[in-house]
């Protein structure tokens, strides 16, 4: 445990920071996007950038607030409950990473979109969860496009298998998919990954008959190339904020 000079507990403590960075990475990262979205003959609004906060102090996540960024996307139930809190500002949270049953609750109080759905168990408890709130959650499906054993997210079949059961659930809105690419060193590796989600969501809309929003896709070392292919949220961590401290109590 840390504890700072009054002998409160510092979860999340600020290590080599450095605001001055985070102005500079965002206007760097938002002119890359622009210049993608003109290579795509695509309008920048059609590109939300999404901030992610995991890992960092609550001091990085002000700084990028104060220069006009309001989406942020957190990886982790606890994490958020006790940062978000200490962000003001009408900023918007999305759960990016896997979520587990027993986090349901918290988090359908902390986010305004869960990214991360990869079963209709997790989406049931999800639903259960909204109802004792009133609250409808904006969500989408997590595909793990390119099989990998180390991923979290839908095989397709299995997503297109269950798709009805999941646009049945009254709480919940499928706004899209959503995939974590594998990691590689050059980016236009995974180009086919991305065009395989994006035609995965096309043959989901076809399964619904009726349009979806959103493909997430893209992070700091891909996300030109998935503006190219269609993305609609980007998420964006160490581009933005530098390498994420270790977060050692
Ligand atoms: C960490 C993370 C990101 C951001 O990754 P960077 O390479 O730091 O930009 C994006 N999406 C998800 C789901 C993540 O867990």
């Amino acid at each position: 445990m840390c504890l700072d000079r009054h002998g409160l507990v510092i979860k999340f403590r600020v290590a080599h920071y450095w605001p001055m960075s985070v102005a500079k990475n965002l206007a760097d990262i938002q002119r890359r996007i622009a210049a993608a979205c003109d290579r795509a003959q695509r309008p920048v609004t059609s590109v939300v950038l999404q901030a992610v906060s995991k890992g960092q102090p609550v001091e990085a996540i002000v700084e990028a607030a104060a220069q006009g960024q309001l989406v942020f996307g957190e990886s982790k139930v606890q994490e958020a409950k006790a940062k978000i809190p200490l962000c003001a500002g009408s900023l918007q949270w999305h759960m990016i990473g896997h979520l587990q049953s027993n986090k349901c609750r918290d988090a359908v109080q902390l986010f305004s979109m869960i990214q991360s759905v990869d079963s209709l168990s997790l989406a049931g408890e999800i639903n259960r969860r909204c109802e004792q709130i009133s609250k409808t959650m904006p969500i989408l499906l997590e595909v793990n496009v390119a099989g990998e054993s180390s991923k979290f997210g839908y095989a397709p079949t299995r997503l297109l298998d269950e798709l009805e059961a999941l646009n049945d659930l009254p709480r919940l809105e499928i706004h899209g998919l959503m995939t974590i690419a594998p990691y590689v060193t050059a980016a236009e590796k995974v180009r086919p990954y991305f065009r395989q989600l994006r035609e995965l969501k096309s043959r989901c809309e076809d399964r619904l008959g009726a349009p979806l929003s959103h493909l997430s896709m893209g992070m700091s070392g891909d996300f030109e190339v998935a503006i190219e292919e269609g993305s609609t949220i980007v998420r964006i961590g160490t581009s933005l904020f530098g390498a994420r401290p270790t977060m050692k109590q």
